[in-house]
């Protein structure tokens, strides 16, 4: 079964009728979210329902669950969402980084190219200590990310080093990153993601490109992709924006999509998202199939600040809810393998649960050019769930 057939079997198994439900039904439940408001896309459920947990898997989602569970979590007037996928951070860098994102409600996250294939071995030791799933993309670049361009120096784009470490690490490194930024490749962006798709081609995994300030158009760029490739930073403003300059998509964006190439936000705090980019491409239609924060430790003093603002960031343009809770979850899911059996609340998926609060008022939302958005509402985590177990609130 691929990742969609799950998905889908996953809806289907949802339709189960209610009395299948209730006999498979343990006699007791380790927990019950009670009260909130579920919203879970793979489902197409959002309606308020309590959540039941036993042996660390959804057990059941009823209009009300008897009393009797071992514990209660109290999630009335909160959001109830499946727990969040964050595929652009760098919590590889730091050890305290899972932690901080577990309490944002990320139960699972991906390092996007924080380190090359000679610096590789300590991020994965930060993967491996996370409770939560944490997998890892090495750059292409072996010395990973360097202040003068990670593979300006073309001798760094090397194939043979990139694939050793995926090797050494298969459970770990889930792919590749390649940073395509001029100031990063200097005039090798064609090169570099050449080499990139070589690393990978044997071994059927994905390549992320960071896009935005690259030397070549994306109409050269894109076309290299394969699907299931991922395009962060897709709101990156020119040069090489995916929209022209006058602010149409380019033709080769739309095909790429229809290859089925990921376009996730990458938020980030420079170069990657301005708001007149992203009003140009949402107006379009043409809404991020993931969104990600690029987040690091320092996030929360950054216009990053955690998953869910930047989530709250794209309702101003014409996303509901629902639609940023797909992009932070199901739509996640379906990008690595490993998440396969995440991004939803179906009954026996690992109990991995996000409680969010949407409040109410007069939010500002910067982008990374120091312009600000007002919204009206905005996403703040509450409370996260692992494996059926409330995470202490640190
Ligand atoms: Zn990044």
């Amino acid at each position: 079964m691929n990742r969609r057939e799950f998905v889908h079997a996953a809806a289907s198994a949802a339709v189960l009728s209610a009395a299948t439900r209730l006999a498979a039904q343990p006699a007791r439940l380790d927990l019950v979210i009670k009260g909130g408001r579920v919203v879970d896309p793979s489902l197409r459920l959002d309606a308020t329902r309590d959540v039941g947990i036993a042996a660390g898997r959804i057990a059941a989602i009823e209009p009300t669950l008897a009393a009797g569970a071992a514990a209660t979590l109290d999630a009335r007037g909160k959001l109830v969402v499946p727990g969040l996928i964050d595929i652009h951070t760098h919590a590889g860098r730091d050890a305290a980084g899972s932690g901080m994102l577990l309490r944002d409600g990320v139960t699972g996250w991906i390092d996007a190219g924080s380190a090359g294939a000679d610096g590789i071995d300590p991020v994965v030791a930060v993967a491996r200590a996370s409770q939560q799933l944490g997998r890892v993309l090495v750059n292409i670049g072996r010395s990973g990310i360097l202040p003068d361009g990670d593979t300006k120096d073309l001798a760094l784009a090397d194939v043979g080093a990139a694939r050793a470490a995926i090797e050494r690490h298969r459970d770990y490194v889930v792919g590749i990153k390649a940073r395509l930024s001029a100031t990063v490749v200097g005039a090798n962006d064609v090169e570099v993601l050449k080499r990139t798709q070589q690393v990978v081609e044997p071994l059927g995994l994905p390549v992320m490109i960071h896009m935005g300030q690259s030397p070549s158009s994306l109409r050269e760029l894109l076309p290299m992709l394969k699907r299931g490739d991922i395009v962060t930073h897709m709101f990156a403003p020119p040069p090489n924006a995916i929209v022209d300059d006058d602010g149409r998509l380019l033709p080769e964006v739309l095909a790429a999509r229809r290859r089925g190439i990921v376009f996730d936000v990458g938020n980030g705090v420079r170069d990657h998202i301005r708001w007149d980019i992203v009003e140009q491409v949402m107006r379009q239609g043409f809404w991020p199939d993931t969104i990600s924060t690029d987040w690091n430790v320092m996030s929360r003093t950054t216009g990053v600040v955690d998953f869910p603002n930047c989530m709250s960031k794209l309702l101003g343009f014409g996303m509901s809810v629902a639609d940023v809770i797909a992009c932070a979850t199901l739509n996640a899911a379906r990008t690595f393998d490993v998440f396969h059996d995440r991004g939803t609340l179906n009954v026996g998926a690992p109990a991995d649960v996000a409680v969010l609060e949407l409040r109410e008022g007069d939010f500002e939302f910067l982008d990374n050019y120091e312009n600000t958005i007002k919204g009206r509402q905005r996403l703040f985590p509450s409370e996260t769930v692992l494996a059926g177990v409330r995470v202490p609130r640190a």
